[in-house]
């Protein structure tokens, strides 16, 4: 009895959160030592247009990667569950899409946590990546998705299509920025962003650019992140960007 409870106590001392090391800093971009992008998209499942998405990548042979969100993983099980069997990578966008930094440590663990227990539950994968809404993120952000087993990610090219910017300039710019390692970020429930995607997989295939989940583009060089400026001031990380309220939910 008394070497198991000692089996026990050590257990505990060699899990304890944060042990292994210093906390990383956000990725914002992969490997640019090989032609490959990933598009992210932001916000879904969304009921009607997460399906539409997901037929122009099937239809142009594009894997991209889902940043979820919990309440509506909730509400479309059977969207994520499609997103997944599609081959398409998901990733944890928060339980309620709240502006993290105002929260303190047990909220944002929770909000981390729940949503991917709610990605785990409906399609049996357990999200790698943490991408918090607005990009807004402080450090105790970072330890908590860090201690939770999410890297947290950003982005390195903002298509900038929350701000009623047209297909083509939408396109134009993805295509004039991205290149080798670019984490692209769009939003799944946007009808400009999907009006673009057939002209932005075109003109990145036109510069030798691959597509890539999040997953596959981090597979094999873990190590091969971009560090940010320690902190980001919240005002200009949030310029055009929809505030909702703690209260609020999400509608179609
Ligand atoms: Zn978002």
């Amino acid at each position: 009895m008394r070497k198991r409870a000692f089996v026990f106590a050590l257990l505990v001392i060699v899990s304890i959160p944060g042990s292994a090391g210093a906390t990383p800093n956000p990725i914002a971009s992969g490997p640019t030592g090989v032609p490959v992008v990933a598009l992210t998209f932001d916000d879904g499942p969304h009921q009607r247009e997460t399906p539409l998405l997901l037929d122009i990548l099937e239809k142009h042979g594009v894997r991209a990667t889902f940043f979820i969100v919990g309440t509506r993983a909730v509400d479309h099980p059977d969207i994520l569950s499609e997103i997944v069997a599609m081959g398409h990578g998901v990733a944890n966008h928060s339980w309620s899409h709240r502006n993290m930094p105002l929260l303190d440590r047990q909220a944002m663990y929770q909000e981390i946590a729940f949503c991917s227990q709610a990605i785990e539950a409906i399609a049996g994968i357990r999200p790698k990546f943490f991408r918090p809404p607005g990009g807004n993120w402080n450090g105790a952000l970072l330890d908590v998705s860090s201690d939770l087993g999410l890297s947290l990610v950003l982005w390195s090219v903002n298509a900038y299509d929350t701000s009623n910017t047209s297909a083509e300039d939408i396109a134009s710019l993805v295509i004039r920025r991205a290149g080798p390692g670019s984490i692209i970020l769009m939003h799944g429930g946007m009808e400009n962003t999907m009006l673009a995607i057939p002209d932005i997989i075109e003109g990145l295939r036109a510069k030798g650019l691959l597509f890539a989940t999040l997953d596959q583009m981090f597979r094999f060089t873990p190590a091969a992140r971009s560090p940010l400026p320690p902190k980001i001031p919240v005002e200009t990380a949030f310029q055009g960007f929809p505030l909702l309220s703690p209260a609020t939910t999400f509608t179609e």
